[in-house]
């Protein structure tokens, strides 16, 4: 669903523009994290985001990539992910999406966020209480590892 929000964060310009709309310096460490962000599709952890940025503007220091991380949540412009076990990651917020996970062989199946509309809707009614399904991934096991936990458990013929 497209709205407003979703035009002010199409594009690195377009996010600079809100950056500065909200009192905040278009930088350069700000416009090379958000090429990077913008240029890549993946899911990225700080230290990924940061070592990319520092390929672009090589003087920019960590600390102000975490800030800038901090500062582009903070203005709902991207959001962050705990997928498994691992550091957190980040991603623009018009490309998130729910996540299911195995737990056996970690494969990671991207999953629209309206498929967790019951859930949502549950929560909310009975708990007064509001799921973000992008925030966590569900883990399970997926089809390859139940039919090798199935095959496992037949007895030996
Ligand atoms: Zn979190
Ligand atoms: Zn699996
Ligand atoms: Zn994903």
């Amino acid at each position: 669903v497209k709205n407003a929000h979703d035009e002010e964060l199409s594009s690195v310009e377009s996010v600079l523009d809100l950056i500065r709309s909200s009192g905040g310096r278009s930088t350069g460490s700000r416009r090379a994290l958000l090429e990077v962000l913008f240029d890549s599709g993946e899911h990225r952890t700080a230290e990924e985001l940061a070592r990319a940025v520092k390929l672009r503007a090589p003087d920019v220091h960590l600390s102000t990539v975490y800030r800038n991380l901090e500062e582009l949540e903070q203005l709902g412009v991207i959001v962050h992910n705990h997928l498994g076990h691992g550091p957190v990651t980040y991603q623009l917020v018009t490309r998130t999406h729910a996540h299911l996970l195995c737990e056996n062989c970690g494969v990671r199946l991207e999953a629209p966020p309206s498929m967790f509309r019951a859930l949502v809707a549950s929560a909310r009614k009975n708990f007064d209480f509001e799921v973000d399904p992008r925030h966590f991934a569900i883990s399970g096991l997926c089809a390859n590892c139940r039919r090798e936990r199935d095959e496992g458990a037949r007895p030996a013929e």
